[in-house]
């Protein structure tokens, strides 16, 4: 597999607790073929929710980067903890990631924590995706999930999926980007035609996107319709601005309507190198480093856990190149440590890598010392990494 930084997305579930993140982790992981048994959340066998605590109480509370793939992407997936006790462990996750999944049950739609939790995501500029959850369940209603999404969030949702049936007769969705409806059977994805009244769907889905994006409102101002690369182009960048939010729907638990997210992940979530440089200050002058292999090395500890193989440092790499046994320096302390191992976490297998780059989030094993939120750095090329600009958005919609 190809890992150009262009083909990496660190990407996280942001949810209200029992919206369905553990369970969408679940089945983005056994869709990628990381797990071959699936977890169930009852039986506490999921596989991000290894710590003893976590599966008693049956929340997550630890930030577990999880490496999959999916199309020749490589997606780091951050288990983000949804409960609002754990807001720290929240925002120490938000300042790695690139892009996000928000996960709304379709029953209940935008719930208090996922609104805190959004408005967090805000703060970071995380461009996010939303995914509108339980739809197999009595109740269940996508267009008042959306508009709770509209009201609640004060977010433009671009309805880029209809549902197929309602509540136990939920089978399926219909994508309106690249008109086909995606069936499944016992996990079993079919596709086929798009239904006639599709037609109606994908044109309203085209206005409003037309209405927030200049390219597309010319486009559709000249021919009344977006072509499917406009349309596809326009919600990238919507996306990447925050002008606008992709909405998917289905269930996890049915295991419908996983493969498309993890398309849209990667259609329309950043990689690391479309996100802005990221700043910090060393003896007061301010340092920028970028998504770019060749320069110093810089990186963020994101969590610390201590487990049977020993003390795990998950890190994400923002410059430079990481070979292990290399020496860093911990810029908060002043420390310098050796990294005797690189680990790239598998729900709950880890494989050695001999170097990380910019854009990875990989565990190290040898760093005796430094704590979350430590920068790690070239001795010699230090700086304090700060988080990320809250300020203005990723891009500008040209
Ligand atoms: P989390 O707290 O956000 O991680 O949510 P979980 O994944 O633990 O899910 C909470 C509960 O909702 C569990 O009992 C799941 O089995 C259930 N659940 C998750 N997704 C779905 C779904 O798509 N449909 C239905 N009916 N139940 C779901």
């Amino acid at each position: 597999m190809r890992t150009d930084l262009d083909r990496v997305r660190n990407l996280g579930i942001l949810a209200h607790v029992d919206a369905g993140k553990t369970t969408v982790t679940e089945r983005i992981l056994y869709a990628t073929g990381t797990t071959y048994k699936q977890g169930e959340v009852h039986d506490g066998t999921t596989v991000t929710d290894f710590d003893e605590q976590e599966r008693k109480r049956g929340i997550t509370i630890y930030a577990a980067a999880v490496t999959c793939e999916w199309n020749d992407h490589r997606i780091n997936l951050i288990d983000t903890p949804g409960h609002v006790d754990f807001a720290d462990e929240v925002e120490r996750a938000l300042r790695v990631l690139d892009g996000a999944v928000a996960v709304f049950d379709g029953v209940a739609g935008v719930q208090p924590q996922s609104e805190s939790v959004w408005r967090q995501a805000d703060r970071y500029n995380v461009p996010r995706i939303a995914f509108v959850n339980k739809l197999d369940r009595a109740g269940a209603d996508l267009d008042a999930a959306v508009s709770s999404i509209r009201e609640r969030l004060g977010v433009r949702p671009l309805v880029v999926q209809r549902p197929i049936g309602r509540e136990d007769a939920f089978v399926g969705v219909v994508d309106l980007v690249r008109m086909r409806a995606l069936t499944w059977d016992s996990g079993v994805l079919s596709t086929g035609p798009a239904p006639a009244d599709a037609h109606a769907q994908r044109h309203l889905l085209e206005e409003a996107v037309a209405e927030l994006h200049p390219a597309a409102f010319e486009e559709y101002c000249a021919t009344s319709a977006l072509s499917d690369a406009t349309l596809a182009a326009a919600l990238r960048e919507l996306t990447l601005s925050g002008a606008g939010v992709v909405v998917l729907c289905g269930s996890a638990k049915a295991m419908r309507g996983v493969e498309p997210l993890l398309d849209a992940v990667v259609a329309y979530l950043p990689a690391p190198v479309d996100v802005p440089a990221v700043r910090g200050t060393w003896n007061g002058a301010e340092v920028t480093r970028t998504a770019d292999p060749a320069q110093p090395f810089a990186a963020l500890v994101s969590k610390v856990h201590v487990a049977a193989t020993g003390r795990l440092t998950s890190v994400r790499v923002y410059s430079g190149t990481l070979r292990k046994g290399d020496a860093v320096r911990d810029a908060t302390t002043g420390r310098v440590e050796r990294v005797g191992r690189i680990l790239r976490v598998q729900a709950d297998r880890h494989t050695d890598v001999d170097v990380a780059t910019a854009g990875d989030i990989v565990a190290l094993v040898g760093v005796k010392e430094a704590r979350a939120g430590a920068t790690l750095c070239t001795p010699g090329a230090e700086l304090v990494l700060e988080p990320p600009s809250v300020a203005e958005p990723v891009v500008s919609v040209a």
